[in-house]
C-alpha cells in the first residue's frame, strides 16, 4: 500500500431507511480506515432531488451513532473538505463537466424528456450511446453555431459522457481481482443535469478526488457504473489518484436466490433495515433490528460475518478485535445468505457476554415501557446477570425479569393444578413456616432446606420444584428456582407462596 494516509468514505443517498447491506458497507469502510489509522468520511450524495426523502439523512446519522461508527469528517463533524453534502457543493461540478466537453469526452444534449421517452417507446433496447447519438439533438450531431445558439437562448440541456465504442477497460478490484468491461455496453450517462446538478457519476468521481479518498468500498450493485467512473478518472487526468476499489458481495435472501430486499423481510417476518423506518408518504413502518431488540455490538458482529471471516472458526468479535483483524482481501466474492436465526444467535451471545452494567440502560427501558417499577439499581444488576443468558432479544428481559419486581399477575395453573395434592399444600405451609424462622439465606442453603423438608414430608423434591417456580414466577421459565427465591428474599417468597397457594387450592 502507498504511504498516503488512508481515507475512505461512506456515500449514501438519503432515499430512505438503511438496509443492513448499507450498514455492512459502513462497517467495512470504518474497519479498514481504523485498521490503517486513516479517516472515515461521511458524504451525503443528495444530488438527485427527485429521490430525496425527508428524514433520511437524520436516520443515517442516528444509525451510525447507534452502531458507534462515528465519522471523522462529515456534515455534522465538519472537516477540511467541507461541505460534505453534495447539494451544497453544486457550484463545484460544472467546471469539470465543461472541461470534459472541451476535451471531446463529453457533449451537450438538448433532447427533451418527451423526445427521450418517445425513443425508448419506439426503438427496441434504446440506449443513448454510440448507436444513436448521431441521430439525436446534441453537440456531436449539430453544427457548432446551432449549439451555441441553443445555449445562448438558455435551452435546457444536459452534459453526457461520450463512451468510447469497443474499448476494453479494466481495473483491479480488491475483492474481485481483475475486472474488465467493454465500453460499448454502457450508454452515454448524463454527468450534469439540466438544473445544473451533477449526477451521481460525476459527483462521486469529483468528490472522491477532491476529498483525497484512497479506497472506495461499495456494494456490488455499483460495479456496472465502474467503467464510467474509470473513464472519468482518466479523462480528468486524475488516474494516478484513483482510489482502490472493492465491490462488496450482495447480501442474499435466505434461500440464496437474489438480493435480500425489504419485501423479503416483510414476507419472512424479519427486519432488513438497521432501525425502524417510517415512510411519511405511504405511512408504512419498516421494522429495524434496533427496535426489535438487537444490541449494536451484535448487529455489527453479524454483519461482518456476512462475507468475512478471520480464517478461524471464531465468530464473535468486538469492534476493537475487528479493527485489528479485518482485511478486505478476506471478504468473499460470493454473496452471503442472510439467516435470521443465526442473527438472533449472535444477539443472544452478545447479551450473554455483556456486563450487566452495559445492558442496564436497555433493560431499564424495556421494563419501564411495560410499566415495571425498578427502584434499586444494584438489585437490577443482579437480576440482569442472573437472567441474561436466557434472553435472545432485549424485550425478552421483560418476561425473564419482571417477576423480580412485581408479583406474578397470572399463574400457569395447567402446569400445577392437575397434580396438586393436600400433601403439597401442607409442604408449602411448613416451608413458609421454616422460612419465617430463618434469616435471608443463600440459594444453596435454601435448596438444602427445601429438599430435607420434602423428604421429611415423604414427597419427591422434584415434584415440588415446578409448583414452587410457578408460585414465584407465574410460568415455566426463569433461572434456577432457588436463585430466584434467594434474590426475592424470604419475606417476598413467603408472600408469593401464600398468594399462589390460595389460587392453586381454589
Ligand atoms: N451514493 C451511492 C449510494 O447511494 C454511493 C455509491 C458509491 O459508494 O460510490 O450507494
Amino acid at each position: 500500500m502507498s504511504d498516503k494516509k488512508v481515507r475512505v468514505r461512506f456515500a449514501p443517498s438519503p432515499t430512505g431507511g438503511l438496509h443492513l447491506g448499507g450498514v455492512r458497507t459502513v462497517l467495512f469502510n470504518y474497519l479498514f480506515a481504523k485498521k490503517h489509522k486513516g479517516d472515515f468520511v461521511l458524504r451525503i450524495e443528495d444530488t438527485d432531488q427527485s429521490r430525496y426523502v425527508k428524514g433520511a439523512e437524520e436516520y443515517i446519522l442516528e444509525c451510525l451513532e447507534w452502531c458507534g461508527l462515528t465519522p471523522d469528517e462529515g456534515p455534522v463533524a465538519g472537516g477540511h473538505y467541507a461541505p460534505y453534502r453534495q447539494s451544497e457543493r453544486k457550484s463545484i461540478y460544472r467546471e469539470y463537466a465543461e472541461r470534459l466537453v472541451g476535451q471531446g469526452h463529453a457533449y451537450y444534449a438538448f433532447d427533451t424528456p418527451e423526445e427521450l421517452e418517445r425513443n425508448r417507446r419506439e426503438i427496441p433496447n434504446f440506449q443513448y450511446g454510440h448507436a444513436y447519438r448521431d441521430t439525436l439533438r446534441n453537440s456531436l450531431s449539430m453544427p457548432l453555431h446551432q449549439v451555441q445558439q441553443l445555449i445562448d437562448a438558455g435551452e435546457p440541456h444536459v452534459i453526457r459522457i461520450k463512451m468510447p465504442d469497443n474499448e476494453h477497460i479494466h481495473f483491479e478490484d480488491m475483492i474481485r481481482g481483475h475486472v474488465s468491461f467493454d465500453t460499448s455496453q454502457s450508454d452515454d450517462k448524463v454527468l450534469l443535469k439540466a438544473d445544473g446538478m451533477p449526477t451521481y457519476h460525476l459527483a462521486v468521481v469529483v468528490d472522491d478526488y477532491l476529498m483525497k479518498i484512497t479506497h472506495a468500498f461499495r456494494g456490488e450493485e455499483w460495479l456496472p457504473s465502474a467503467p464510467v467512473h474509470l473513464l472519468l478518472w482518466e479523462y480528468l487526468g486524475w488516474k494516478a489518484d484513483m482510489p482502490q476499489w472493492a465491490h462488496l458481495p450482495l447480501i442474499l435472501k435466505p434461500d440464496g436466490h437474489g438480493k435480500l430486499s425489504k419485501r423479503d423481510g416483510a414476507r419472512l417476518g424479519f427486519p432488513v433495515y438497521a432501525m425502524n423506518w417510517f415512510d411519511e408518504k405511504t405511512g408504512d413502518l419498516t421494522p429495524g433490528f434496533r427496535e426489535l431488540g438487537f444490541l449494536p455490538e451484535a448487529f455489527l458482529n453479524l454483519l461482518v460475518m456476512l462475507g468475512w471471516n478471520d480464517g478461524t472458526d471464531n465468530e464473535i468479535f468486538t469492534l476493537g478485535e475487528l479493527i485489528e483483524k479485518f482485511s478486505i482481501e478476506r471478504v468473499n466474492k460470493a454473496g452471503a445468505k442472510f439467516d435470521f436465526e443465526k442473527a438472533k444467535w449472535f444477539n443472544a451471545e452478545w447479551i450473554k457476554r455483556s456486563e450487566g452494567g452495559r445492558l442496564k440502560p436497555d433493560v431499564l427501558k424495556v421494563l419501564r415501557e411495560k410499566g415495571v417499577q425498578v427502584k434499586d439499581d444494584d438489585y437490577l444488576l443482579t437480576v440482569i446477570n442472573l437472567v441474561k443468558e436466557r434472553c435472545m432479544l432485549l424485550p425478552d428481559f421483560y418476561q425473564q425479569s419482571s417477576y423480580f419486581f412485581e408479583q406474578p399477575k397470572e399463574y400457569d395453573l395447567n402446569a400445577v393444578k392437575p397434580k396438586w395434592t393436600d400433601a403439597k399444600t401442607a409442604f408449602f405451609i411448613s416451608f413458609t413456616g421454616l422460612l419465617a424462622n430463618t434469616e435471608d439465606v443463600l440459594a444453596v442453603d435454601l435448596e438444602q432446606a427445601f429438599k430435607t423438608l420434602a423428604e421429611e414430608n415423604g414427597i419427591k423434591a422434584g415434584e415440588l420444584m415446578l409448583p414452587f417456580r410457578i408460585m414465584l414466577v407465574g410460568g415455566k421459565y426463569g433461572p434456577h428456582v432457588f436463585d430466584i427465591a434467594a434474590l426475592l428474599g424470604k419475606k417476598e417468597t413467603i408472600s408469593r407462596i401464600e398468594k399462589a397457594l390460595a389460587e392453586f387450592t381454589r
